[in-house]
């Protein structure tokens, strides 16, 4: 599926839905990460300088190391809050769906998402975008759904609502969904868009020290277990982490702490492909978090094995087998790969 721009057909739909003051909801993905927090914290402050009422609500709770970002408290969880995110959403004009390509990465949320008579509008950078929304901005192409706000507030000849507030929140987003401007998802407009949120108020240097060094003991001790499960398997370019339960509940686990666990399995000399896969008993699944280099699809990978997706160099999936059998279908899976593998970078 090819891209979907901020083109003038879209914007004259967006335009004209946001003619007059309307009741809007913004939601982000199920776990929400920096990218999904970001662009729909910074959406909604924008909306808000337009005139209209927005309120953000999340699937579930996102983890502690972004409790900081400005204004967060004003995000509605719908597991804590049923009934309300409900009654908001029914009576909501508009909602907006942020950083996600699929209603079903929502939970338990979709249902109530599907039931609502408001128009939908969609900003996200995901691959295979579903067709439910009268307004689609799609860009596989683009760093984050944060820097797609940015893009979607100037299509809009709006740029200039942007507030320190938004700024923060726009360059945490991309921040993160880039690992710091490492990823080849960072474009020359990437880091354009960047310096006009710097100018704008965002201080790079501790939004990064907010974000990455506010580690707690118990995560560092999870880091050291998962390093130490690290298998590496040289001939298939690929390594993997496992983390049980068990380990996880040794070490005070809270989400968001395996967060970027991955990326020290797939920074391995040769490794192309890299994955962890996390026990979960209480959903009885394993999750699992794919990255690679170069032209391995792990988008295809979490799609064809894990019932999921994301992008071509970072997706995720689960299985709903435990965790040995889940690796010992991974390891049996991979040899068909080989010369994908090899030939990646
Ligand atoms: P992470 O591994 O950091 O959780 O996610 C990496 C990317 O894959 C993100 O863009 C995320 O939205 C996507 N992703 C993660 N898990 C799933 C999943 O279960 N289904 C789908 N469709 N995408 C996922
Ligand atoms: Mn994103």
């Amino acid at each position: 599926v090819s891209s979907r721009p901020m083109n003038k057909e879209t914007t004259q739909i967006v335009e004209k839905l946001l003619a007059s003051p309307q009741k809007i909801v913004i939601v982000g993905h199920k776990n929400p990460d920096g990218d999904a927090v970001g662009s729909c914290l910074g959406l909604s402050f924008f909306l808000k300088s337009l005139g209209h009422n927005a309120t953000v609500i999340m699937p579930n709770d996102f983890p502690d190391f972004l409790k900081w970002m400005p204004r967060c408290e004003e995000i509605g969880i719908y597991e804590k809050e049923v009934q309300k995110s409900t009654e908001i959403v029914n009576a909501s004009d508009i909602i907006f769906t942020l950083d996600f390509n699929s209603l079903d990465r929502v939970g338990d949320f979709e249902g109530v998402l599907k039931a609502a008579s408001a128009k939908f509008v969609m900003i996200d950078h995901h691959q295979q975008p579903a067709d439910y929304a009268v307004a689609t901005y799609s860009d596989v192409k683009m760093s984050s759904t944060s820097e797609m706000v940015y893009h979607f507030m100037d299509a809009l000849g709006e740029a200039d609502k942007l507030s320190k507030e938004i700024a923060i929140n726009l360059y945490t987003g991309i921040m993160t969904d880039t690992g710091s401007f490492r990823f080849s998802s960072s474009s020359p407009t990437t880091h354009r868009v960047a310096a006009k949120l710097i100018e704008a108020g965002a201080e790079s240097a501790i939004i990064n020290q907010k974000v990455y060094d506010t580690n707690s003991p118990e995560r560092m001790k999870l880091l050291g277990v998962a390093l130490n499960n690290l298998v590496i398997l040289p001939e298939m370019h690929t390594a993997y982490i496992t983390m049980t339960q068990k380990e996880l509940d040794d070490h005070n686990f809270k989400k968001g702490d395996t967060e970027g666990f991955v990326n020290y399995a797939l920074s391995v000399k040769g490794v192309v492909f890299a994955a962890i896969f996390i026990e979960n008993k209480q959903e009885s699944i394993v999750k699992i978090s794919l990255r690679s280099k170069g032209d391995f699809s792990v988008n295809d990978f979490a799609r064809n094995h894990y019932s999921g997706g994301g992008h071509i160099n970072a997706a995720g999936g689960k299985s709903s087998q435990d965790l040995n059998n889940t690796i010992n279908e991974f390891i049996s899976i991979l040899p068909r790969y080989k010369n994908e593998l090899t030939d990646a970078l």
